[in-house]
């Protein structure tokens, strides 16, 4: 079992309520994000279709990773009604939307997850699991490796580290041991391995206030050292870069590297980076039914006016992003989205 400790809610920590988290974040100067990605020819900043209906199903989880941008944890109570549930398959159903990303939290603690995924794979859609890993060793969670290869759903796994040091410092003690376990069943049921089809992705993220390294030279690193050390083998490895949101802000705040760490995403803006946005793909839904451009705006609570239940069909796919500093950290460098860099 992970070592875990209190959310920033439990702790009752300012931070906890995305009021707070904006003001932080509105404190400081930054050139307004508008303004560099018009620079960038994008005026306004405007989604161009919806391919991926991103499904937060809430904020439970096993762990309590340090960067977590959710503030999630075994003490958070919010998960996704039944209704929401149905209203997101009710949607699907009713669009041409071909990927269904769900996370959490963790979302497979969810009572609805398995329906779930039954339902959005027999409608014919891609299916991605962003999984901890170590929700898999937990005994009630154990059948979850068979059940996502039955329904051949894309694992996509976060882990920071191929070390035990980093990655334990980051999601909590015992996870890396833990999570190489995980790893090494998925791969015995053909995850990551050629020929399967069984797609399992790997994200990690800095352990620290700095920017991720180049993708393509880390993601041949990782696959040399996970093979030689464990035997893991893996298809892709995405990289993230940190958002100041949540837990990763308390981490900036408190170490006193905030508005460096804004001046470095700042300095390192890309336009390049900004045609393959998530946010220009996306429709991420949040466990309470309200609608956003994507998990980082739903964390800051900004949300659209539109509702899951009362959704007009239509209305949504040329929406005008709604944006902040905050999104300075997709535009750094190679970019960065839910599927590693938003460039090459
Ligand atoms: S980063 Fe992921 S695994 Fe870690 S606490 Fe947050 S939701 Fe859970
Ligand atoms: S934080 Fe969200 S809205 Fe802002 S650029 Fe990134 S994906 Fe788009």
């Amino acid at each position: 079992m992970p070592e875990t400790s209190p959310t920033l809610l439990k702790r009752s920590h300012p931070l906890a309520s995305a009021d707070s988290q904006r003001q932080v974040l509105d404190q400081i100067v930054t050139p307004s994000f508008a303004e560099a990605v018009a620079g960038a020819g994008y005026r306004p900043l405007k989604a161009r279709s919806i391919e991926v209906l991103q499904i937060n199903l809430g904020k439970r989880c096993n762990q309590t990773c340090r960067h977590c941008h959710v503030d999630a944890g075994p003490d958070r109570p919010e998960v996704m009604s039944e209704e929401v549930l149905e209203a997101c398959l009710n949607f699907l159903a009713a669009r041409d939307i071909p990927t269904v990303d769900i996370t959490g939290g963790a979302p497979e603690l969810h009572p609805g997850f398995r329906v779930l995924v039954e339902r959005a794979r027999a409608l014919g859609r891609q299916v991605i699991d962003r999984c901890n890993l170590t929700i898999t060793r937990l005994p009630n969670y154990a059948y979850l490796p068979e059940f996502l290869a039955r329904h051949h759903v894309e694992v996509v796994a976060s882990l920071p580290a191929y070390g035990i040091k980093q990655t334990d410092l980051q999601r909590g003690g015992g996870v890396f041991s833990e999570s190489i376990l995980a790893l090494q069943h998925f791969n015995e049921l053909g995850y990551g391995v050629e020929g399967t089809g069984l797609v399992l992705n790997l994200v990690t993220n800095p352990v620290g206030a700095f920017l991720p390294g180049n993708q393509v030279s880390l993601e041949r690193e990782w696959k040399r050292e996970l093979k030689r050390r464990h035997g893991i083998v893996f298809n892709k490895l995405y990289t993230i870069t940190n958002m100041p949101i949540s837990r990763f802000l308390e981490f900036l705040e408190t170490s006193q590297n905030l508005e460096s760490y804004m001046e470095r995403l700042i300095q390192a803006f890309n336009p390049q980076a900004v045609a393959g946005l998530m946010c220009r793909s996306t429709l991420s839904v949040g466990w309470d039914g309200k609608l956003y451009d994507c998990d980082f705006n739903q964390m800051l609570d900004m949300a659209l006016p539109q509702h899951m239940l009362d959704i007009q069909l239509g209305e949504l796919e040329e929406r005008v992003i709604q944006t902040g500093a905050h999104c300075f950290g997709c535009t750094a460098g190679a970019g960065s989205s839910c599927g590693g860099v938003t460039t090459g």
